[in-house]
Parts: structure tokens; C-alpha cells; sequence
């Protein structure tokens, strides 16, 4: 199982004077149990590709290709494409929209139509997973938690769904040292205990060299290195 890109072109705009190549001839493969990084400057095309990992768009040329299932190519399985690659998105309170906590963390497997008692099981060990006291959060607006929380609420919203693989788009953005430190132990012991392959993303190899075991440097769109963090 992996997610496979394959000669991967992204064009936004195509056909208007804003016409931008965000990614060029991009070919990668994610295996199950990695911790992969992907870094690269702002406007490098990191946030295009993971979108296009989960089937949020369609490459302009080239294919992905998630558990075997060539994404666009049968619409039905999309639903299930998204389910299996987990985004969690750069600016995680556009995830967040129900009155509280539980409800925006119910939500995901609420459209799987799971039974009640599985969905509330779900909601309770995703909560938990990422670090909350459930009974306290639970009742909790979303709208009031500091950006931190918010980002484990979202992360939990998609560990809900049990994805194969969790991605997320800098998810240390906005938290101080101290907060980004707690979040980065809480996702070590994710990919331990919940057997969740992660992608993470952002803008320094600093920030994730610690964490992650493979590095996909992006630049303008095309990667300039692979390796392990020490290469
Ligand atoms: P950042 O670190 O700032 O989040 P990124 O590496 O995630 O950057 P992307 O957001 O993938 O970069 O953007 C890649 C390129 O595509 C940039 O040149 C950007 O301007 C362009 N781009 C991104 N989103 C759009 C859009 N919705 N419409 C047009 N161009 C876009
Ligand atoms: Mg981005």
C-alpha cells in the first residue's frame, strides 16, 4: 500500500495571463509506516501536492495513485480516497464548523453513516489520541480553543475517519516553541500508536528534522533533494 505520484504537472489558471506551473513532472512514492517531510519555500508547491495526494484536485498531467485506486479515475471511489489519505489543512479552522468539539470530530464518520455507538467511540479515542481530557472538550466551541487546540481538534476530526495515512499542512504554524514541541509528541506517538503513516509539511527542515525519516525538498515546483534528514 502507498500513495504513488507519477509524473505530476499542476497548472493553475491555465489559459489566463495568471497561468502558474505549481508543480513540474513530480514523481514520488509514500509507503506505509513512513514519516515523510516534505519542506520547500513559501510558493514551492507543498500545499498543491498533498492536496492533490487526497484528491481535493486533479493533476493537470500525470497520475496519483492511493492504495491501488488511480484517483479521478472512478468518481465513486473518491469518497473513499479521501477517507484513506487524512488532510489536515494549513489553516485548520476552515475544518472547524459545529458547535463544538464532538460534533466537528463526529462529523467525518457521521458521512461514513456509522453506526451511532461506533461514531461516539471514534470521537471519544481521536479526542484522546491527540492529547484532550474527552469529557472536558467535548461540549466545548471550537471558535473559543487557541490555535493549537484547534489544529488537535482538526487532527482529530481526521483521525475519526481511521485514514492509512495523515497529512498535515504546517501544523506548527502560529504555535510557540512550547506548543509546537507538545503537538510534534503527540504526532511521534500517533504514527506509533494509531499505525498511521504522516506526512508532514512545511517551510523549514529545521522544525521536522527530529521527527521525520525521509525529506522531499519542493523548489518552484520541482524536487530538488530526497534523503534522510542527515543527507
Ligand atoms: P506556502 O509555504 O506559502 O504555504 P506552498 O509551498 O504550500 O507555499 P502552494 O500553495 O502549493 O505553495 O503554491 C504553489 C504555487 O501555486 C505558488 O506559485 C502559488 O502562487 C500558486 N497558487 C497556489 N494556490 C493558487 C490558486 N488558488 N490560484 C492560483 N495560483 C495558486
Ligand atoms: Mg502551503
Amino acid at each position: 500500500m502507498s500513495i504513488k505520484a507519477e509524473n505530476i504537472k499542476y497548472i493553475y489558471s491555465e489559459g489566463t495571463p495568471f497561468r502558474t506551473v505549481a508543480l513540474d513532472n513530480i514523481s514520488i512514492e509514500v509507503k506505509e509506516g513512513d514519516f515523510l517531510g516534505i519542506i520547500g519555500h513559501t510558493g514551492s508547491g507543498k500545499s498543491t501536492l498533498i492536496q492533490l495526494f487526497n484528491g481535493l484536485e486533479k493533476p493537470t498531467e500525470g497520475k496519483i495513485i492511493v492504495d491501488e485506486i488511480t484517483v479521478g479515475e472512478d468518481k465513486k471511489l473518491l469518497s473513499k480516497v479521501r477517507q484513506t489519505v487524512g488532510l489536515v489543512f494549513q489553516y485548520p479552522e476552515y475544518q472547524l464548523f459545529e458547535e463544538t468539539v464532538a460534533k466537528d470530530v463526529a462529523f467525518g464518520p457521521m458521512n461514513l453513516k456509522l453506526p451511532q455507538d461506533e461514531i461516539d467511540k471514534r470521537v471519544r479515542e481521536s479526542l484522546e489520541l491527540v492529547g484532550f481530557n474527552f469529557n472536558k472538550i467535548k461540549d466545548a466551541s471550537p471558535f473559543d480553543l487557541s490555535g493549537g487546540q484547534k489544529r488537535r481538534v482538526a487532527i482529530a476530526g481526521v483521525l475519526a475517519m481511521k485514514p492509512n495515512y495523515l497529512v498535515l499542512d504546517e501544523p506548527t504554524a502560529g504555535l510557540d516553541p512550547a506548543g509546537r514541541n507538545d503537538l510534534f509528541e503527540k504526532i511521534k506517538t500517533l504514527h506509533k500508536k494509531a499505525n498511521v503513516t504522516v506526512i508532514l509539511v512545511s517551510h523549514s527542515m529545521e522544525d521536522i528534522a527530529k521527527l521525520v525519516n525521509r525529506v522531499i525538498v519542493l523548489y518552484k515546483g520541482k524536487i530538488h533533494m530526497e534523503g534522510t534528514p542527515k543527507e
